[in-house]
This record gives C-alpha cells, sequence and structure tokens, in this order.
C-alpha cells in the first residue's frame, strides 16, 4: 500500500515504517479499495511543520523579490510539465475524470502566473512634499507564517490558489490538504523544491479536524486560508479570529441558474447539464438548482433530462468517461439518501440515479433530477454536493428572485436569457459573490478574485487576483522628514502633527 505523509523543512517528515503512528486510509472511489495510508498530524506534526515555517520566514521575508519571481517562474514550468503526473493523481483519489483534473491543474498554474508578475500588484504608493520636506509612503508587508486548509474537491487546485501568492508576497506557508486525496499536495511540493522554493518555505501536513484546530490555535500562526464546508469554514473563521489572525474562510454553496422563457432552451440545457454533473457534482461552483420561469419549465426540464441520460458515467482514468464516481461511500449513501427522500417532500423525480450496473464496489452515483422541488424540502435546503440537479417553478422573474436571494448560501448565480435588460437587472439583484451571464460556472480567472457571499464565505477577503496580495500583506505607511529634524529644529513642539 502507497503512503503519503507529512512535507515539512523541504522533505518527508515522519516515520513511514512506524505502523503503529496513527493513519487514516485513503480509497479509489472508482474501485473502493484503499489504496493508501495517509498520516495525520497531531499537535507535534503541527509544531514542526510552523517551526520550519517560522525559521524560514526571518530569511525569505527579506530575500529579493526578483529572486522569489524567478523561483515562481521555474515553478510553473515544472507544473506545466508534470500536468498529466498531477491530474492522475488527482482522479486516483478524488476520482474525477481526467480531463476534469487537467482542467483543474490549468485553472491552479493561472494563479501561478499571477503570482511570477506580482511585482506590479506589491508595488507601494508614495506622496512627496505632504508638508515641508515631508513624503509619505504607503507599503506592505508579509505576515510571517500563513496556514492554508483545503477541501477533497480540487486536491491541488485550491492549495495552488493560496501558497503561491502567499510565498510570493514574503510569507511561508504550511497546508492542511484534505486528508481524503492528499497526494497531489506533496507532488506540488516537490516541484517547488525542485524549482528552489528554500526549505520551510512551503510545507504539508496531513490530517483532519485535531491537526486544523493545533494549526487555528497556534501562536506563530499569523493567517488562515481556508475552503470547505459551510460548518467548518465557520468553525475554523470564529477560532481562527479570536486567536487574532487575518483569515478567509470559503464554504458551501447552492448555485442557482435562472433561466427566462426568452433564453436559448438548448444552450441553458447543454450548460445545465455540464455545470450540475460535471466533477459528479462535487464542485463548490455546480449548478445544483434551476429556476425556470413561466412556459420554460416543461421543455427546458425534458431536454435536461434527454441530455442526463447520455452522460457516459465511468472510472476517471477511461478517456471514454464523462462523470466519474462520488469520493467516499460515505458520501454517495448521504447523497442517495436526498434523491430517495425527494418524492416523499414533494419533487417530481424525473431521473434517479443510484448504484451504476457493473461498478457495484466504487462510489457510484447515476445522474438524478428532481422537478418541481419545493423550497423547504431537504434536497433544496442543504448543498448535497452530488449529481443532484433540482428544479424549481416561478411564475416571474421577480418570484425566480425571491427563490434565489432567500437562500442562505450565496456563493454563484447565473442567468440565462436573450434580454439584456434583464440580464443587467440580474447583475445588479442577484445576492451572490459571482455572477454568470450565459455562463453556468462563472469562476473568476486569476486576476480577478474568488469568493461569494452569506454562509458561502466568511470574512472580508476573496481568494486570489488583488484580493491575495491584501490578505496576505498587511500595510504599513511611512512618514520621513529630510532633512532630520535636528538640522532644523527650532524648539520642541508638543502640538499634533499638522502640515
Ligand atoms: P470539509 O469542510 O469537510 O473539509 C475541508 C477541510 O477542513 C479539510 O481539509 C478537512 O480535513 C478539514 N475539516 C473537516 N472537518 C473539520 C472539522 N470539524 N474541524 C476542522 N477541520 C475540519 O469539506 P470537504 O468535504 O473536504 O469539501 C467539500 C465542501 O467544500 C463543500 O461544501 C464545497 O462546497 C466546499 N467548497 C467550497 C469552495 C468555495 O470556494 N467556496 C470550493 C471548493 C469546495
Amino acid at each position: 500500500m502507497k503512503t503519503v505523509t507529512h512535507w515539512i523543512a523541504g522533505k518527508p517528515y515522519g516515520d513511514v515504517s512506524d505502523a503503529s503512528g496513527t493513519w487514516g486510509p485513503v480509497t479509489d472511489p472508482a474501485t473502493g479499495e484503499v489504496t493508501t495510508r495517509v498520516a495525520m498530524a497531531g499537535a507535534d506534526e503541527v509544531d514542526a511543520a510552523v517551526a520550519a515555517a517560522k525559521e524560514a520566514y526571518a530569511t525569505w521575508r527579506t530575500s529579493p523579490l526578483a529572486q522569489r519571481i524567478a523561483i515562481l517562474f521555474r515553478y510553473r514550468a515544472l507544473l506545466d510539465a508534470h500536468r498529466d503526473d498531477i491530474a492522475a493523481l488527482i482522479t486516483a483519489e478524488q476520482g474525477k475524470v481526467h480531463a476534469d483534473a487537467l482542467a483543474e491543474v490549468a485553472r491552479g498554474l493561472e494563479i501561478v502566473e499571477l503570482a511570477c508578475g506580482l511585482g506590479t500588484a506589491l508595488k507601494g504608493d508614495t506622496s512627496t512634499e505632504v508638508s515641508s520636506h515631508v513624503d509619505v509612503a504607503s507599503v506592505r508587508q508579509p505576515l510571517g507564517v500563513v496556514v492554508g486548509i483545503s477541501p477533497f474537491n480540487f486536491p491541488a487546485m485550491i492549495g495552488m490558489w493560496m501558497f503561491p501568492m502567499a510565498i510570493a508576497c514574503g510569507n511561508t506557508f504550511v497546508h492542511k490538504p484534505s486528508s481524503k486525496a492528499p497526494s497531489a499536495s506533496i507532488l506540488l511540493a516537490e516541484l517547488a523544491a525542485e524549482a528552489g522554493v528554500p526549505d520551510g518555505v512551503l510545507n504539508i501536513v496531513q490530517g483532519d479536524a485535531v491537526a486544523v484546530d493545533a494549526l487555528l490555535d497556534h501562536p506563530d500562526v499569523a493567517a488562515v486560508s481556508f475552503v470547505g464546508s459551510t460548518p467548518v469554514a465557520r468553525h475554523v473563521y470564529g477560532r481562527a479570529c479570536t486567536g487574532g489572525k487575518h483569515v478567509q474562510a470559503l464554504g458551501g454553496a447552492k448555485n442557482h441558474m435562472l433561466v427566462l422563457p426568452d433564453a436559448d432552451l438548448d444552450a441553458a440545457a447543454e450548460a445545465a447539464v455540464s455545470a450540475a454533473y460535471g466533477s459528479a457534482g462535487q464542485r463548490c461552483m455546480a449548478v445544483s438548482v434551476v429556476v425556470a420561469v413561466g412556459s420554460v419549465g416543461d421543455p427546458l426540464v425534458s431536454r435536461i433530462a434527454e441530455r442526463a441520460a447520455k452522460v457516459r458515467i465511468g472510472p476517471g482514468n477511461d478517456p471514454a468517461s464523462e462523470m466519474g464516481p462520488l469520493v467516499t461511500k460515505a458520501h454517495r449513501d448521504e447523497v442517495a439518501q436526498y434523491v430517495a427522500g425527494a418524492a416523499a417532500q414533494g419533487a417530481d423525480v424525473v431521473r434517479r440515479g443510484f448504484t451504476v450496473e457493473g461498478l457495484e464496489n466504487g462510489h457510484w452515483m447515476g445522474i438524478s433530477l428532481l422537478d418541481k422541488v419545493s423550497t423547504d424540502s431537504d434536497a433544496y435546503r442543504n448543498e448535497i454536493f452530488g449529481p443532484v440537479l433540482c428544479v424549481l417553478r416561478a411564475e416571474t422573474y421577480e418570484e425566480a428572485m425571491r427563490i434565489i436571494n432567500g437562500s442562505r448560501f450565496g456563493n454563484a448565480g447565473s442567468i440565462f436569457t436573450r434580454d439584456g435588460g434583464a440580464a443587467r437587472r440580474f447583475q445588479l439583484d442577484v445576492e451572490t459573490g459571482m455572477v454568470g451571464v450565459n455562463v453556468p460556472m462563472p469562476v473568476p480567472v486569476g486576476y480577478h478574485s474568488f469568493g461569494g457571499w452569506k454562509d458561502s464565505a466568511f470574512g472580508d477577503h476573496r481568494m486570489y487576483g488583488s484580493e491575495a496580495v491584501h490578505f496576505y500583506t498587511r500595510g504599513k505607511v511611512i512618514t520621513s522628514r529630510w532633512p532630520a529634524p535636528a538640522e532644523t529644529a527650532s524648539g520642541p513642539d508638543l502640538g499634533f502633527p499638522v502640515s
């Protein structure tokens, strides 16, 4: 069986031959077999990782920006050369199809590329001669040891949203990936070392809530970036804020797609199927609810059903597969429960997907489509995070918006229409942090920023884009006078300084 352990101070950490250590299982979602054991950090491993990061910070923070950028350029080239290897690890542990895993790596690479251009974003402001011989400069400085905690569904990309920007800003980093899909994080760290990232600048601790809580409470951790489910995001935000750290905590989602009667129905149905069932619905940007307005409901549902029936479900490493399994058996069973209970709560079950024939041992779940779902049903109120699409009906745009903005989640929302005025109104009305117009999954490009509203994100800062520079640094304003006061002094002045 393969072993995945921690990565601290530029090398694997811990005794991998220690059978009595704390290990967790990693399964291949396609077969249900345990393929790997992953080390589970306790307080000692967390202390070792934070100590390594703290020691490295002393020199990394003052290393020339040009040197950091040169390392990131080399890192970008190595990642590019290893796209397939990273994607294969993602598929083996998360289950998504290889093409989708490659797309995940590509979106992560975008942020490494952004970090390669950090010189412009880190540049400060200066005002000269604000008073006699006085200049004022605003600069931003790194924070220290930064922690990133990521979910199972993007084992490579979400770490890559965080550490390239954090370390480019001069911080050092401790990453705690999901124990369900830990291998990609180690390959990313090995490639970083090969690119020249000094020992201790990027560390990985494997584990679960025990490791997370030890990181949140650690006095030498200055900031925490979290992405995961809403209950854990809320916990992380509260606990780390109490300790005075910078915190950004992105949570779960229930993304709505509003379809107006004038929309191109074929395009809307294609978009709904791609965005609802891609990656088996295990994306925080997945469309999990379609709100069909007026007469569009019946024809839209029949088009979605027709296309959904053609999705090829199979192992992620088979190039013919379009949708893979769910990450664990427990998660698959939970998703199946929502579908099993939907009819009793008033939904029309248009398509019910349970175990896939011939693939019973893996964490397989077919495609489900629920129509006329009510807003008080479990399938609507909760994040299902599986291949289940709920359709709600509304008479008017206003009724649809009341439904959408009534959701406790506010990650993304999209509208499908040919009416520019309606699209513009939607952009202004919708209470989500990301908006799509005829785009079902509006994942912002790297130089914009990613983040939701309401229960989908806690904290003021979004991920990547210029917001990452603000999150991973703190401001300092320097007021200086030349010639120095001694040369111009005309006696003490106890008044408050004015120009
Ligand atoms: P999760 O919340 O269970 O786990 C996320 C991380 O927190 C993991 O590293 C995990 O080990 C750790 N963790 C789990 N339970 C914990 C606890 N009780 N205390 C402290 N730490 C804990 O999420 P997941 O199941 O790995 O991922 C799926 C969730 O992530 C979905 O809700 C999805 O919407 C969300 N997600 C959100 C975004 C976003 O950008 N908003 C992106 C991807 C995924």
